[in-house]
């Protein structure tokens, strides 16, 4: 992998600059930054694609949030902050969770060799692992068991969504944005849609 110096990352944003403003002028004039965002991401912080080259999105089109392994934790003032601000404020009509294969956070949960903080940031995704044993110790690698636990993290991640008081409350009034669960494939780029059992209390 090829790693840029600092100055080789100011140098090349000056370098994106001129070519989006040699190729339209008005290119950032035109950017609306007012524009309400209809989606909210809730994304691994070491996802290494970037959404938006992804999905072919313009700025401002994805309010995002990013954590160790996509978590949404009900105790999470960052995280509850955000979902608050992104439905009640920005009303959006779709939330995503985000997941991604042989995503670390994922791995470091599952091998339980970490230290530090983060060993209690994924404790929950450990525990995961515990209750489906029997399902991810039957696959025939590491990588398969990794990428298994990945999905099955954004299931209960979605489950946590649909269990915080603010994805409640519009489920009381109707309004509830859609629930998505994705999976990034980093080798081949594409964005997996997986299928989420039905989480409505
Ligand atoms: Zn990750």
């Amino acid at each position: 992998m090829i790693h840029h110096t600092i100055e080789a990352l100011l140098k090349n944003n000056r370098s994106w600059v001129a070519q989006k403003l040699a190729f339209k002028p008005e290119y950032f004039n035109e950017l609306d930054t007012e524009a309400k965002p209809s989606y909210l991401y809730i994304g691994c912080s070491d996802n290494c694609m970037s959404l938006t080259r992804l999905t072919q999105t313009k700025p401002g089109e994805i309010f995002v949030h990013r954590n160790i392994a996509n978590q949404v934790s009900l105790t999470d003032f960052n995280f509850l902050s955000v979902l608050d601000y992104a439905v009640d404020h920005l009303k959006v009509q779709h939330i995503i969770v985000c997941g991604h294969y042989g995503c670390r956070g994922i791995k470091a949960a599952l091998e339980g060799h970490t230290s530090g903080l983060v060993d209690n940031w994924v404790n929950p995704i450990r525990e995961l692992y515990w209750q489906k044993k029997d399902e991810i110790d039957c696959l025939s690698t590491k990588a398969a068991r990794i990428n298994r636990l990945a999905e099955l993290n954004v299931m209960v991640q979605i489950k946590n969504l649909y269990q915080t008081s603010i994805i409640r409350k519009c489920l009381q009034k109707n309004n509830a944005p859609q629930i998505h669960g994705w999976m990034i494939n980093p080798k081949t780029g594409l964005i997996e849609d997986i299928e989420i059992p039905l989480f409505r209390f």
